[in-house]
C-alpha cells in the first residue's frame, strides 16, 4: 500500500511540475511578444513624431527670420522663439535616442570571435574628439581574451561606458581601467554565475546608492540639462539592452566621490 501511495504521489508531483513548466513557457512567450510590440510601438511613435516636429522647427525658424527682416521682434518674443527652436532640437535628439533604443531590441546579433582588446581600441578611437584637452589615462589590463560577440554592438557598449567614465569625472588626472575577470566578482547577480565579466572602472564623481538602479532607465539623468556636457540619458539604457541581447547583464559598484565600476557579461556563448 505504501509503495503504491508513493508511486501515485510521484505521478502527481510530476504532473504538477510539467503543468507549471508549461505555464512558465507560455508566460515567457507572452512577455517576449509584448516586449516586441513595445519596441515596435516606440519605433513607430518616435519615427512619426519626428515629421511634425520638423514642421514646428521650420515654421518657428521662418517666423523668426521674417520678424527680423520686418524690423525685429521685442526682446521677449525673440527669446521665446529661440527657446522654442532649442526645445524642438532637444526633442528631436530624444526621439533619435528612442528610435535607436527600439532598434536595439530588434537587431540580429552578428557574433564572431574577436580579441576583446581590439574592440576596446576601436571604442577609444571613437571617443577621440571628446578627450581633446582632457588629462585622461585609459589603461587596458592585459591579458584580454578573444570572445564571441557582435563587434559593433559591444563597441557601442564600451564607448558609452568609457565616455561616461570621462564625462562624469572631475579628477585632475582622470583614470579609467578596462579589465576582464574569469569569474564574476561577489557583487554579480546570481544569473551570471560562471560567465566571464568585463569591467570599466573610473575615478569619477561616483553614484549614490539610491540612484544606482535608476540610471539604467531610459532618459534618466542625475544632473541638470547642461551639467557635465549634457546628454539625453539614453546611453546606459541602450548599453544594458545591448548586453542583454547577448544574454548578459550589466551592474555597477560605486562610492560617491571616489569612482564607479561598471561590470558586464556577454552571455555563456561569449566564452567560446
Ligand atoms: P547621459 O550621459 O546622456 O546622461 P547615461 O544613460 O549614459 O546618459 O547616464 C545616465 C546617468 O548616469 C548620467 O546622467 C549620470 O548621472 C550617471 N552616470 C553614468 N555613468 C556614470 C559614471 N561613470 N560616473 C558617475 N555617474 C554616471
Amino acid at each position: 500500500v505504501e509503495v503504491d501511495a508513493a508511486l501515485r504521489l510521484r505521478t502527481l508531483v510530476m504532473d504538477l511540475v510539467v503543468s507549471h513548466a508549461e505555464q512558465l513557457a507560455e508566460l515567457n512567450a507572452d512577455l517576449a511578444r509584448s516586449n516586441e510590440e513595445l519596441d515596435a510601438f516606440a519605433y513607430v511613435a518616435s519615427h512619426d513624431l519626428k515629421e511634425p516636429l520638423r514642421g514646428i522647427h521650420k515654421y518657428a525658424h521662418h517666423l523668426l527670420e521674417e520678424a527680423r527682416a520686418a524690423g525685429g521682434l521685442g526682446a521677449q518674443a525673440e527669446e521665446r522663439l529661440q527657446t522654442l527652436l532649442r526645445l524642438t532640437v532637444r526633442m528631436d535628439g530624444l526621439l533619435d535616442a528612442l528610435l535607436h533604443f527600439s532598434r536595439v531590441g530588434r537587431l540580429e546579433l552578428a557574433r564572431e570571435p574577436i580579441p576583446f582588446s581590439e574592440i576596446i581600441h576601436e571604442a577609444v578611437e571613437m571617443l577621440g574628439a571628446r578627450m581633446l584637452g582632457e588629462d585622461v589615462e585609459i589603461r587596458i589590463l592585459e591579458p584580454m581574451p578573444t570572445i564571441t560577440c557582435d563587434r559593433v554592438q559591444v563597441r557601442e557598449v564600451l564607448s558609452n561606458l568609457l565616455g561616461n567614465a570621462i564625462k562624469y569625472n572631475e579628477a585632475v588626472q582622470k583614470r579609467v581601467e578596462v579589465g576582464c575577470l574569469d569569474v564574476p566578482p561577489p557583487s554579480a547577480p546570481a544569473e551570471v554565475a560562471g560567465q566571464r565579466t568585463f569591467f570599466v572602472r573610473d575615478n569619477g564623481i561616483g553614484i549614490a546608492p539610491k540612484h544606482q538602479q535608476q540610471i539604467f532607465r531610459m532618459f534618466k539623468r542625475l544632473h541638470g540639462r547642461a551639467a557635465f556636457g549634457g546628454g539625453t540619458g539614453a546611453g546606459l539604457a541602450i548599453a544594458s539592452k545591448l548586453v542583454e541581447r547577448h544574454g548578459g547583464k550589466m551592474w555597477l559598484e560605486s562610492t560617491p566621490g571616489e569612482g564607479t565600476t561598471f561590470h558586464f557579461t556577454l552571455g555563456p556563448e561569449a566564452a567560446r
